[in-house]
């Protein structure tokens, strides 16, 4: 048997003390009782287990697997597993607590939650994929269910892994429940929408950032980060928008074309080859070269903590959407400000795909599903609103976006704990 552990880190910054500090920064702006902030900077549950696989080969490898659940203050906790070779429990709790903010901002009843499991699902066959997912979801199954915990897809995971977790927690419930889990494809319970809902949600809010400048989407400048679910999707968007999207990248290669990209190509070279590699019409620069390109709009949508203090007064893009969760760091962030560049935060610009997943567990319970229109209409309003909201807070108490998401976020978590009280 082999014990597979966290290898060498792309986090150089402990991302769960980043999320503590960040509330710390939001409740002195809001005035929020430190009684609350001690307990809003906790997690309610982390639960840790060991996942052995019988590999193809016949030797079992025992991977180590995470479920923590945030707050559940204003509802049943929901969040993304991720398979990721570099996962860790502090990772896994700090993107349980930014879905915990994500909820409240958009006004959604859900609290906070976030899987993962230490592998790299790139080196493991399909049916050692299947095998994972089914012994970690036994793992956690008394953690999970509708009322409960429901997950959803984040990074390295996708619909199939999502169709196993439903599948298993159904076999053993003896009966097919919808709610469990979100990102299921359409054939059995998908919402129509979800798979595009971060991309179409991060859209919006540039949208809607992009007006308030009096400027236009047409002829912008875009760089994108990461070509998986969110930024694949929100490179095709910004194309259909007139946006020239120079820059693409993923964890093998970053490609420029100061003319443009030709998005439906890389969409289908992607597809095709499971990398961008190899597209063509396009020159090799670097992953952190993109970074630092002369954008209108930068858009980072694969991992945390890739605008650091080392690059961030380096970087030239007017806008930055936080497709990813965390990618820039507080230092970061400082510097920024200071250059006067707008970032829609994290949980603002990639709060579309829990909204459609919030629209998924719905539909599921009530078994009525809705038109894709209707989804899209629906997470527009949504998305928009809270965009507006954010807005105005930033600009009335003169503070940026994140503080102003944040706080917004803090106050409605901190109000329900409120009125619930402490139990008992
Ligand atoms: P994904 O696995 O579909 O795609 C990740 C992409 O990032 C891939 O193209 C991968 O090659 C690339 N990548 C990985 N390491 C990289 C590196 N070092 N440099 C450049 N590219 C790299 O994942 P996803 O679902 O698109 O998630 C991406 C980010 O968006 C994560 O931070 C995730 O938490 C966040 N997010 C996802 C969703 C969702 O609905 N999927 C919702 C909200 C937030």
């Amino acid at each position: 048997m082999t014990a597979v552990e966290a290898g060498a880190t792309h986090l150089r910054e402990n991302p769960f003390e980043i999320a503590r500090n960040q509330l710390r920064r939001v409740a002195e702006a809001f005035d929020i009782d430190p009684n609350l902030v001690a307990v809003l900077g906790a997690c309610k549950k982390a639960v840790e287990v060991s996942v052995p696989v019988s590999m193809d080969d016949g030797h079992t490898e025992v991977f180590k697997g995470y479920r923590v659940t945030h707050n559940v203050a204003r509802g049943p906790s929901k969040g993304g597993i991720r398979y990721h070779p570099d996962v860790t429990l502090d990772e896994v709790k700090s993107l349980a607590m930014w879905m915990t903010w994500k909820c409240a901002l958009m006004g959604i009843p859900f609290g906070g939650a976030k899987g993962g499991v230490v592998c790299d699902p790139k080196r493991l066959s399909r049916s050692e994929l299947e095998r994972l997912t089914r012994r970690y979801t036994s793992e956690i199954i008394n953690e999970i269910g509708p009322e409960k915990d429901i997950p959803a897809p984040d990074v390295g995971t996708d619909g199939s892994v999502m169709a196993w977790i439903f599948d298993t927690y159904s076999m053993n419930k003896g009966h097919s429940v919808l709610g469990v889990v979100t990102g299921k494809p359409l054939t059995i319970g998908g919402s129509l929408g979800r798979e595009e809902a971060t991309a179409r949600g991060a859209l919006y809010c540039i949208r809607d950032a992009v007006a308030k400048q009096d400027r236009s989407l047409a002829g912008m400048r875009v760089a994108v980060q990461g070509f998986g679910n969110v930024g694949s999707f929100l490179a095709k968007f910004m194309h259909e928008e007139g946006a020239i999207v120079v820059a693409i990248s993923d964890s093998t290669v970053a490609l420029y074309n100061p003319k443009g990209i030709d998005v439906p190509a890389a969409f289908a070279h992607k597809r095709e080859n499971r990398t961008l590699a190899g597209l063509r019409d396009a020159e090799q620069i670097t992953n952190e070269e993109l970074l630092l390109l002369d954008v209108d709009v930068l858009a980072p949508c694969a991992l945390e903590q890739v605008i650091t203090d080392r690059n961030a007064d380096r970087v030239r893009a007017s806008i930055i959407c936080e497709g990813a969760n965390g990618p820039v760091t507080p230092s970061a962030d400082a510097i920024l400000e200071d250059k006067g560049v707008l970032i829609l935060p994290d949980v603002l610009a990639n709060a579309g795909g829990v909204v459609v997943s919030y629209f998924e567990w719905v539909q599921g319970l009530q078994e009525y599903f809705w038109k894709e229109v209707e989804v899209n209409a629906k997470l527009n309003d949504i998305v928009s609103r809270a965009f507006d909201e954010t807005w105005e807070t930033a600009h009335k108490r003169d503070m940026p976006m994140r503080v102003a998401a944040y706080g917004l976020a803090v106050q409605r978590v901190a109000e329900a704990t409120v009125t619930r009280g402490i139990y008992p």
